[in-house]
């Protein structure tokens, strides 16, 4: 598969320039974007494996970009590497910083380009394989812990809210005793794709484990998330999963406490899920911590 690479630069001599010498090299499939924020969107819409990112551009520079980039579960692990005119070593740190991978002055020497952009494409291969669950291709449990931590610090600190969705299949492990393991696979990546449809862009699903999944959403409360995790539940209700027919799912759902720590939100999420089970499931319980009883 070929490469794809965003070259960003607010001086299309510059990007015409670059793209020639993709296309030359042949393994590349360029895009193009003026500015940091075309940049941000097209990493969203068109998720490129490296960006080729100018720094001084008018409407957003690349500074911001990257750190956009960064922030955003969808956008984080493209490989970006910084090309500009800007060579003090003041310049190289900020653009490292913001979190850019690699720093390419200009004038550059297009086979040195070449070579890190090759560089960048093995990196982000490996990256996406340490991020994503093989099966479901959603993000497993590690990208969910860091970017976890950033959302509970940007909650504590801002008091944002912050919700987050526990959902287990009901008697999953009936699936597998009845069609077998690869009929249970193809349910969890159904049932995925049924949870990545039903999100918004700032909110993100991960395979918790098994067949449990975690939504996490910032900058929602407990009631819009309990509204969420109903209209999933019915959702997974009225699938027909090909050979088995209709399966449901049980929810827990809270949020954190502020300085809390994640191990008691977890629990009580946790303790939300089970009592869901225990009621009957195919149902969502959520517990307001603050709730007066
Ligand atoms: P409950 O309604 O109480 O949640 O019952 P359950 O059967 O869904 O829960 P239980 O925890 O007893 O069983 C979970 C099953 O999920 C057991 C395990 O074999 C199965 N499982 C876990 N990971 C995978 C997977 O990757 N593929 C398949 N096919 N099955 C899996
Ligand atoms: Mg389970
Ligand atoms: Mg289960």
């Amino acid at each position: 598969m070929s490469t794809k690479v965003l070259i960003v630069d607010d001086n299309d001599g510059v990007r015409r320039m670059i793209r020639m010498h993709l296309d030359i090299a042949g393994e590349y499939e360029a895009h193009e974007a003026a500015n940091g924020e075309e940049c941000v969107e097209a990493v969203r819409t068109l998720q490129p494996d490296v960006v080729l990112l100018d720094i001084m551009m008018p409407v957003m520079d690349g500074i911001e970009a990257c750190r956009q980039l960064r922030e955003d579960p969808a956008t984080a692990s493209v490989y970006i590497i910084m090309l500009t005119a800007k060579a003090k070593v003041a310049d190289k740190v900020e653009g490292l910083d913001s979190g850019a991978d690699d720093y390419l002055a200009k004038p550059f020497a297009p086979e040195e380009l070449l070579a890190r952009i090759r560089r960048g494409s093995k990196v982000v291969d490996d990256r996406r394989i340490a991020l994503f669950d093989p099966l479901t291709n959603l993000y497993n449990r590690r990208s969910f812990d860091s970017f976890f931590e950033r959302e509970l610090a940007r909650a504590n600190r801002y008091g944002n809210h912050l919700s987050v969705i526990l959902v287990d299949i009901d008697h999953f492990k009936n699936v597998n005793d009845t069609y077998g393991h690869p009929v249970g696979d193809d349910v969890l990546k159904r049932l995925a794709k049924i949870l990545k449809e039903s999100i918004r862009t700032s909110d993100m699903v991960c395979r918790w484990g098994g067949e449990e999944f975690v939504i996490l959403m910032p900058e929602t409360d407990i009631e819009a998330a309990t509204e969420k995790a109903e209209l999933v539940r019915k959702s997974v209700e009225s699938y027909t999963f090909p050979k088995v027919g209709q399966l449901t799912a049980s929810f827990g759902v809270s949020y954190p406490l502020k300085d809390e720590a994640a191990l008691v939100l977890f629990e009580r999420v946790d303790q939300a899920l089970y009592q869901a089970k225990d009621t009957g499931r195919n149902r969502v319980v959520a517990l307001d911590p603050d709730a007066k009883d």
